[in-house]
């Protein structure tokens, strides 16, 4: 099997039963992720059809809006959209958010955010945002964007490195992508490994690494990205992904530091590269080495 990631052979593999999170959700359904040596992201090695959508995604899947995850909700959304804000000079930034679930994101954003969501179920949300139920991969855009966002959506989808391409085509030139996903090389998934707190089989149809999404991105035509940190998200995810690991005894003890240093989940930011043009330096020279 190929990596989603950067398409080179998968060698190892870990072997790994249904989970959501910390919960275990069927011991007998085993799913296996396969490791690729060159990227070091995990591919699981599962092809979905209509029928895994309709098995995998119940009504069960979605959590249910508690205080302590209003609270988390509020800060992580604050903070991605200050580091959103802060690429663009703008007054009025055009973003879609692909993957919207239950449009949380886009109820968060202040307006100078014209919002847009796409996802197979269109959420029950403000009518200031505009909805598209559909694929990313086939639906057809009226127009594109200045900024993408997939929160913890990329690792859903079964040919990322495709998915990629076709973002890429929906922003406009000087737009960005921003996307969080888990992290094959953080501490959790190393250690943890089957327990790691982002697996999420069979869900979860890739766990990319930052050498695996950078490659993907910029094999997409994506340029600068970035990497941003994400301590703020799921506070508990390395202690719960460490539960079985003889190294708990020494990381539980200096939690906060482990948390704070080591990113459990991925943020990443890329530019779509303007358009040369013929003010371009580069293009009013020629660059056919005249001198
Ligand atoms: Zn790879």
């Amino acid at each position: 099997m190929r990596c989603r990631l950067c398409h080179h052979h998968t060698r190892n593999y870990i072997n790994a039963p249904e989970t959501h999170g910390r919960r275990l959700i069927n011991r007998s359904n085993n799913y296996q992720y396969n490791i690729c040596p060159h990227c070091n992201s995990l591919t699981l090695d599962l092809s979905p059809d209509d029928n895994f959508y309709r098995q995998a995604y119940d009504k069960n899947y979605y959590p249910t809006l508690n205080f302590s995850i209003k609270i988390l909700n509020f800060i992580s959304f604050s903070l991605k959209e200050l580091i959103i804000i802060n690429y663009f000079n703008k007054k009025q930034i055009s973003l879609l958010d692909v993957g919207c679930g239950d449009g949380l994101f886009l109820e968060s954003l202040n307006h100078r955010f014209h919002t847009h969501g796409i996802d197979f179920h269109k959420p029950k949300i403000s009518h200031r945002h505009r909805l598209f139920r559909g694929n990313i991969e086939h639906f057809k855009f009226p127009y594109t964007f200045d900024c993408l966002t997939l929160w913890h959506s990329l690792e859903h989808l079964p040919q990322p490195h495709k998915t990629l391409k076709r973002l890429f085509s929906l922003l406009n030139p000087d737009g960005r992508i921003f996307i969080t996903t888990p992290s094959a090389t953080s501490l959790g998934c190393t250690l943890g490994r089957q327990h790691y707190f982002h697996l999420d089989p069979p869900r979860h149809l890739s766990i990319p690494s930052s050498d695996g999404l950078a490659i993907a991105l910029s094999e997409s035509g994506f340029t600068d990205i970035k990497f941003h940190p994400t301590f703020y998200e799921y506070p508990l995810d390395l202690f719960w992904s460490l539960r079985s690991s003889p190294l708990k005894y020494f990381i539980y003890p200096l939690y906060p530091f482990f948390k704070l240093l080591n990113r459990q989940t991925i943020f990443v930011s890329a530019k779509k590269p303007p358009k040369p043009t013929s003010k371009n330096p580069s293009h009013k020279n020629g660059n056919r080495g005249t001198f």
